[in-house]
């Protein structure tokens, strides 16, 4: 490997002079790239019906931060179940940590939604627009003529549509895919706030894949930018199998019947495809590196020329640098068994929390600054609000409380048998009025059964207040 690290001293799309180094990738082609395709349309098919798929009339997957609703896997969530969202949260990190430690940047390269549109979206339009990378690198030098303004203008109009269709899909995840049809039903002109707020949604994911493209991986995303705590020589990533590449005299370009091995030269030919194919501008074979998002289109490349020259595939290939530098195959490692255990248990609290959680839930308190009332007959009554949240797609009906830790009468102001309608809120004013003698303090806390009908369907408790004597 080259023990020059200066490379490392700046990134592949920032000329000397702090320009932008404008990237024309080879258009990649072989196993891996046919994987990914197949893998990235199934998921690009996802993300887009995701949205519009229903499961017991709740939308399939919704993230609705204005209203705070949100709905995983069509599970509604309410903002009482933010414990359940912050635990899958940290989950969905901890898998991606754990699957980064063993497999580095994996997610990246195959199923990041950046990479997919990017790569197998926009990228493949280019091709078939501009052509491949020298097609398309004679066209960026060539002066504005009619052929240059005719591509241009194609090209980032079509650019322009699928970033108003991304747009519109990003939306129905925001909004819900119900009101967004109505509002396209509606027209326009009905809703300007919405329309400007997907032309800006448009104009961002525009300005991404015409132009910053790689720069997110590189400069903008996080999780890029965690790779460096996160891989350790035992990381499988995409790899220059330097030792084999490089042999005693290092890497010299390809000459017909030449003896390499006599002359001691590794089996890289210097060809640079591996270089030119790749969408962040880097050479693999400089190692590891923070701009390589794991696309594989390197390993393609370089299987298709060992194979023209006859040498074994897989001089770049996944691999770990211990495997490379030692021979040490692919291990489960103490770190990685930790992420396991800790991603196990969290699930199974997640899955228990899931089961445990309510269809109804029930939160009664007493109305602030309100004290008990004296009533007749030793009566003591004590005013609450409550409110009930249906968390199902179902109303549920004829809804009534009981007392069950004493004997004591509940009264709703507004009267009882009242249905909580599907995904919505009630709520309202209560008396409980209890016996003294029943009282064992001036701060019971009292039991209440919430039913639909006959069936118990939520338990919660709340403070009874009463005077000292009754202690
Ligand atoms: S494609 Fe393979 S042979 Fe060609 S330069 Fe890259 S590593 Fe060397
Ligand atoms: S080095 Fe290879 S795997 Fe990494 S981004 Fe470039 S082409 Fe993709």
């Amino acid at each position: 490997m080259d023990s020059n690290e200066n490379f490392r001293d700046s990134i592949g799309t920032i000329s000397e002079e702090g320009k932008r180094a404008w990237v024309f990738p080879k258009k990649p082609s072989g196993r891996f790239y046919t994987y990914r395709k197949y893998v990235s349309y199934a998921l690009l098919v996802f993300l887009v019906a995701a949205p519009f798929i229903k499961v017991n009339g709740n939308q399939f997957l919704m993230f609705n931060v204005l209203e705070r609703k949100f709905n995983i896997f069509g599970f509604p969530f309410w903002p009482q179940d933010f414990h359940l969202f912050v635990i899958s949260m940290i989950i969905g990190v901890i898998f991606i940590a754990l699957f980064t430690v063993a497999f580095g940047r994996i997610f990246c390269g195959w199923m990041c939604p950046q990479t997919i549109f990017m790569e197998m979206v926009f990228r493949r339009i280019e091709y078939w627009i501009d052509g491949d990378r020298g097609a398309q690198i004679r066209l960026d030098r060539a002066p504005w003529n009619a052929e240059k303004i005719r591509k241009r203008l194609l090209k980032w109009t079509v650019f322009f549509i699928i970033s108003f269709l991304i747009a519109n899909v990003f939306l129905a995840y925001l909004i819900g895919s119900d009101e967004l049809i109505g509002y396209v039903m509606d027209g326009p002109s009905q809703h300007m706030g919405t329309l400007a707020a997907l032309l800006i949604f448009t104009a961002v994911f525009y300005f991404v894949f015409a132009w910053f493209r790689e720069q997110v991986c590189i400069i903008a995303c996080p999780y890029g930018r965690m790779q460096g705590v996160l891989l350790d020589d035992k990381s499988v990533v995409v790899a220059y199998d330097y030792k084999r590449g490089e042999g005693e005299n290092g890497r010299k370009k390809f000459r017909k019947n030449e003896d390499r091995e006599a002359l001691g030269h590794g089996d890289c030919i210097d060809c640079l495809q591996c270089v030119h194919v790749c969408p962040t501008g880097i050479d693999i074979r400089n190692g590891t590196q923070l701009e390589c998002v794991n696309c594989t289109a390197c390993i393609d490349e370089c299987d298709t020329i060992m194979e023209k020259i006859g040498y074994p595939k897989g001089l770049i290939r996944y691999a770990s640098e211990v495997e490379i530098s030692d021979k040490i195959p692919f291990k489960f490692t103490p770190r990685m068994k930790g992420y396991a255990a800790v991603l196990t248990v969290l699930m199974g609290v997640l899955v228990g929390m899931l089961f445990l959680r309510n269809d109804l839930e029930a939160t009664i308190l007493r109305l602030p600054g309100q004290l008990y009332e004296r009533k007749e007959n030793n009566m003591i009554s004590n005013v609450y609000t409550y409110k009930l949240i249906n968390k199902t797609s179902q109303s549920v009906p004829d809804i009534n409380f009981k007392l069950l830790s004493h004997n004591g009468t509940i009264t709703f102001v507004k009267g009882s048998g009242f249905d909580v309608p599907a995904q919505e809120l009630s709520e309202g004013t209560l008396f409980i009025e209890i016996n003294n003698a029943a009282l064992s303090g001036d701060k019971d806390k009292v039991k209440i059964g919430v039913y639909s009908g006959d069936e118990l369907i939520e338990t919660t408790t709340a403070r009874f207040l009463a005077p000292h004597s009754y202690k």
